[in-house]
């Protein structure tokens, strides 16, 4: 079988992403990216995280065209290759409809720094892409037209979008917008949130690079 560990991994952390909370039913999808075969392994349209098996994941290639697997791709397979497209150092996209993350998403409003963890995305701003239909050539294209140096982008109206060198990095990073995206949530129900400054998250993003156990850190929940 074809990237039958990338194809097992996205297995993985698709059921992950249901249990976790950060997607309800058959919402959001997920790629790993092999560059040196310039083949991605994406999650089947619609299919349940928890009755997909490796086979269902399909191998295809950055222009659409299916390599290996008889299901149908995610309707955003080519958001996911227009990610690895444009950056160089992706190698997995994660897209879920995260409530909070979402509701930032709806509100057409940015994700600031209320809580350093933000830095998780190499960012101190989660900005929103201008709203398209979902698996549209529109939102590809607005997706393109949003500057980011960071690893996630919020959807209008929509949900988010993540992307990391690994699969692990990119699934953290949407665990932790999500939670730093809750309690920008509930600041705003009490009170006005504080924000940290550009240079309060730089060197937090510095200091991530040699967080936890590894020289490279960030694979870890920080
Ligand atoms: P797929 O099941 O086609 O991946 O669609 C889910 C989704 O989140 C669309 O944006
Ligand atoms: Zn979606």
């Amino acid at each position: 079988m074809l990237l039958e560990q990338e194809r097992m991994q996205v297995v993985e952390y698709g059921r992950r992403m249901s249990s976790s909370g950060l997607s309800k039913g058959t919402s959001g999808n997920i790629s790993v990216f092999h560059r040196g075969m310039e083949l991605m392994a994406i999650t089947a349209s619609g299919v349940d995280y928890f009755e997909a098996s490796a086979e269902d994941i399909v191998v295809m290639k950055l222009n659409g065209e299916i390599v290996e697997g008889s299901k149908k791709p995610s309707s955003e397979y080519d958001l996911h290759a227009n990610i690895y497209r444009s950056k160089e150092d992706a190698n997995s996209v994660v897209h879920t409809h995260s409530m909070y993350a979402t509701t930032f998403a709806c509100l057409r409003e940015p994700i600031v720094a209320t809580h350093y963890l933000i830095a998780a995305a190499n960012t101190s701003i989660i900005k929103v892409v201008p709203y398209a239909m979902y698996g549209s050539t529109k939102l590809v294209e607005e997706v393109n037209k949003v500057e980011t140096n960071g690893n996630a982008l919020l959807l209008a109206n929509h949900g988010l979008i993540t992307w990391s060198n690994s699969l692990a990095n990119a699934f953290n990073i949407a665990e932790n917008v999500e939670w730093v995206a809750e309690v920008l949530w509930r600041t705003k129900c009490v009170g006005q949130p504080t924000v940290l400054s550009n240079h309060e998250i730089e060197e937090t993003i510095q200091s991530f690079k040699g967080y936890g156990q590894d020289a490279d850190a960030s694979t870890s929940g920080y």
